[in-house]
């Protein structure tokens, strides 16, 4: 019977963690044995810590928490890949030995106790599990609103996302080999894997603070990370701009018209006001096009390049036999 249980492995991208990482090892792993118990998961299941190039003693933490406890086990990367990366590393890592992983953050965050109705709606026959955050009110009201405002512009361009679902979900193996499939350098998880299109189920969480440390998503990288969402998965903003193109088209043709009217009836010397401004616009307008034209360029420049998109320094497997334990 036992045999026949699902080996689940915990995903859990660390960057420079050391302020919580202890803290969030002994939950995860009470969490773990009491699934244990309850004979839902394998005794086989696991922890795994994806330390992405830390430069604090993050990954001497793991090292110390996996000679303490065979749960734990963890993944060095080279250097820092970026938290998209440092999970798709750990899940690729995770799927050659795990029927199941579920995918969270170091800061526990997410609401931990919600794991075991993510391994019952598997064992239900659901491949892919999104654990949705149906209350924010620990973010502040400016992250509420312009997650709220990413998630309706992305919608608008008819690009599938699960509304106020980040990366906290479970995968069974089977979702794990078509994510390998996907070897794109910009990775957006969570526009990727709705797109697998398995058999899923949403699983709504209340989204903590942050037990200690700091957000490693500061504006700009928030920024950053919802405009290579928006760039990976759509051309809407270059047809955007060809649209704009064609309406300023229009809109000078008329006032050709009316300069050419004012020429030969009016003052000649009027009008040099909205000269400057058209000019002015125009140009704006033509960077801001060129910029959006380069981004596309800039993704295909990487994409083409084929560079593998994290490297693996070290590892700690699963050292202790099971039934050895003393967890
Ligand atoms: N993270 C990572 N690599 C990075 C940045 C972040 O592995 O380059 C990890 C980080 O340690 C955490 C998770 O990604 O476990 C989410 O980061 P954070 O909690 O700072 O983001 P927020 O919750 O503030 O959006
Ligand atoms: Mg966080």
């Amino acid at each position: 019977m036992t045999s026949s249980l699902p080996v689940l492995t915990l995903v859990i991208p660390c960057y420079n963690e050391e302020a919580i990482l202890t803290d969030t090892c002994a939950k995860l792993s009470s969490t773990l044995a009491s699934l244990m118990v309850e004979q839902l998961i394998s005794p086989a299941s696991t922890m795994l810590f994806v330390d992405d190039g830390s430069k604090d003693h993050t990954w001497q933490l793991i090292k110390i928490e996996h000679l303490a406890n065979r749960l734990v086990t963890g993944i060095k990367l080279a250097a820092n890949a970026g938290h998209q990366r440092a999970l798709l590393a750990g899940m690729m890592h995770a799927k050659h030995y795990s029927d199941c992983v579920i995918t969270l953050d170091a800061d526990l965050q997410d609401d931990i106790s919600v794991i075991r109705t993510f391994v019952l709606r598997y064992l239900e026959g659901f491949e892919i599990v999104y654990g949705v955050r149906n209350d924010r009110t620990s973010d502040t009201s400016f992250k509420r609103n312009t997650a709220a405002l990413f998630y309706r512009f992305m919608d608008t361009l008819g690009i599938r996302l699960i509304s106020n679902h980040a990366d906290y979900r479970l995968l069974n193996k089977r979702a794990l080999d078509e994510l390998s499939r996907y070897g794109e350098s910009k990775l957006f998880l969570r526009g990727i894997i709705p797109q697998i299109g398995f058999k899923s189920d949403i699983v709504p969480y209340e989204r903590k603070r942050r037990l200690a440390g700091e957000t490693k998503y500061p504006l700009k990288k928030m920024l950053s990370f919802a405009f290579e969402g928006i760039t990976s998965f759509s051309v809407a903003p270059i047809r955007l701009i060809a649209a704009i193109g064609f309406t300023l088209f229009l809109v000078s043709m008329l006032a050709a018209c009316y300069a050419a009217f004012q020429k030969l009836f009016g003052d000649p010397d009027a009008g040099w006001t909205s000269l400057i401004i058209s000019i002015w616009l125009l140009g704006g307008l033509q960077l801001m096009a060129i910029g959006i034209i380069g981004e596309y360029i800039g993704t295909i420049f990487a994409e083409v390049k084929k560079r593998p998109l994290y490297s693996i320094d070290s590892k700690l497997e699963q050292i202790h036999p099971i039934g050895t334990s003393k967890f």
